[in-house]
């Protein structure tokens, strides 16, 4: 065996010791909140189709009329010729939809958040970057060769004081999901928005997780918390509650122009196909006109959140929306409940690290819309009996 493929199998192994191997395995998602796998039907509590319109037929119907049109792959970058009618709608429509001058597509949530960051800082500027932030976050403000400083948003003094340290002409941004995709809670947007404005960084916020589901209008965190206008950079994704696939950024014009010149990540990658595009405008349409899907959503999550408080099982304090944590700390607990959930069942996540930090390994339900109240109280039973035998460490 060559060396790679040796130390691959060690490494491989040691994965294996710790618990932290994972397998490949193949789900049907269906409607109505449910999958299928290994042929067994399961209520579908690990996706992040919040608003279950993934599976919508106005979606689909919408996807298929645009593949039947314009193809089922885009040819090429938006640059050359990737860059279909429905790509230039969805851009408006997006643009429209959180109330900014323009809008940007990549071709995924990842893409738009290594592109955008290498975009707007390089060596010798300042990020500062929250500890929780997701993966795409963090490769961005590595490859961007910028200084990282990572701080934690319950210890917003710390971040002042670097920023307050930093040499003025520096160029200075902030980074943070809008929602902690693990954990559930709310990035504090307000402070960070007067520290950015103190210090003269710019804020850019990752909706992922809050696009669709937070705000009266569905706008994110952004629109919850009143700050939509001095987050300077938002970006979303289109694969999540929105229910398509792709990334995208709003933004000023400048700001969109620049990104069309500058990120590499939507220059040189395959634009999302027509379809995917289309079916993200009829979402948006969905979004806009039935926020009773948003209301159902938060409070079957509430009902979550009491009953997994009324267990004794362990959350993560000042969670709110569709992402309910249950820390069990060691990767083996994780793995051991959500198989028992599974039995009993319910598809759950089993959250280890690198997804989360050390010692916290979680469950992570992820809640619907188109889940009954009485799901809830099923999932809520399972996960008792599957909590109170023995937990593996
Ligand atoms: C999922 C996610 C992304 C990536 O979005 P994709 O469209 O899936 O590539 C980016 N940021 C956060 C916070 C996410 O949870």
């Amino acid at each position: 065996m060559s060396e790679l493929l040796t130390r691959i199998t060690q490494e491989l192994e040691s994965l294996g010791e710790q618990g932290l191997l994972r397998c490949r395995r193949t789900v049907s998602r269906k409607p109505g909140g449910w999958c299928e796998v290994d042929g067994r039907r399961l209520r579908d509590f690990a996706s992040n189709d919040y608003l279950g319109l993934s599976l919508d037929p106005r979606l689909i119907a919408s996807a298929r009329e645009a593949a039947a049109e314009y193809g089922a792959g885009s040819g090429g970058s938006q640059l050359v010729v990737g860059r279909s009618p429905w790509h230039a709608r969805l851009e408006s429509r997006l643009a429209q939809f959180e109330s900014r001058e323009a809008a940007l597509l990549f071709p995924t949530g990842f893409a738009a958040n290594v592109g955008t960051i290498t975009a707007l800082a390089g060596p010798g500027d300042l990020i500062c970057s929250d500890r929780l932030n997701h993966a795409s976050l963090i490769d961005g403000c590595r490859l961007s060769g910028a200084e990282v400083y990572i701080y934690d948003h319950d210890r917003l003094a710390e971040l002042e004081s670097c920023l307050s340290t930093a040499k003025q002409n520096r160029r200075k941004l902030i980074v943070t999901d809008g929602v902690f995709s693990m954990d559930g809670v709310v990035a504090p947007l307000p402070e960070l928005c007067s520290l950015a404005d103190r210090y003269s960084a710019d804020l850019l916020v990752d909706e992922a997780h809050a696009t669709g589901v937070f705000g009266r209008r569905g706008r994110g965190v952004a629109e919850l918390l009143g700050v939509e206008d001095r987050v300077a950079v938002r970006v979303g994704t289109l694969s999540k509650a929105i229910g398509s696939a792709g990334g995208f950024v709003t933004g000023n014009r400048l700001l969109i122009d620049w990104l069309w010149n500058r990120a590499r990540t939507q220059i040189f990658s395959t634009a999302a196909p027509p379809a995917a595009c289309a079916a993200a405008c009829a979402a948006i349409d969905i979004i806009e006109k039935e926020p009773a899907r948003r209301e159902r959503l938060f409070s079957l999550s509430q009902r979550l959140r009491q009953g997994i408080a009324a267990l004794g099982l362990e959350t993560v304090r000042g969670g709110q929306g569709p992402i309910v944590p249950v820390i069990l700390h060691a990767p083996r607990s994780a793995v051991l409940v959500a198989r028992r959930m599974e039995e009993q069942g319910f598809l759950v996540g089993a959250m280890r690290p690198p997804s989360v930090p050390a010692g916290t390994s979680r469950l992570r339900i992820g809640v619907m819309a188109v889940h009954e109240a009485e799901d809830i109280v099923d999932l809520l039973d399972a996960l008792e009996k599957a909590t109170t035998a023995e937990l593996a460490v």
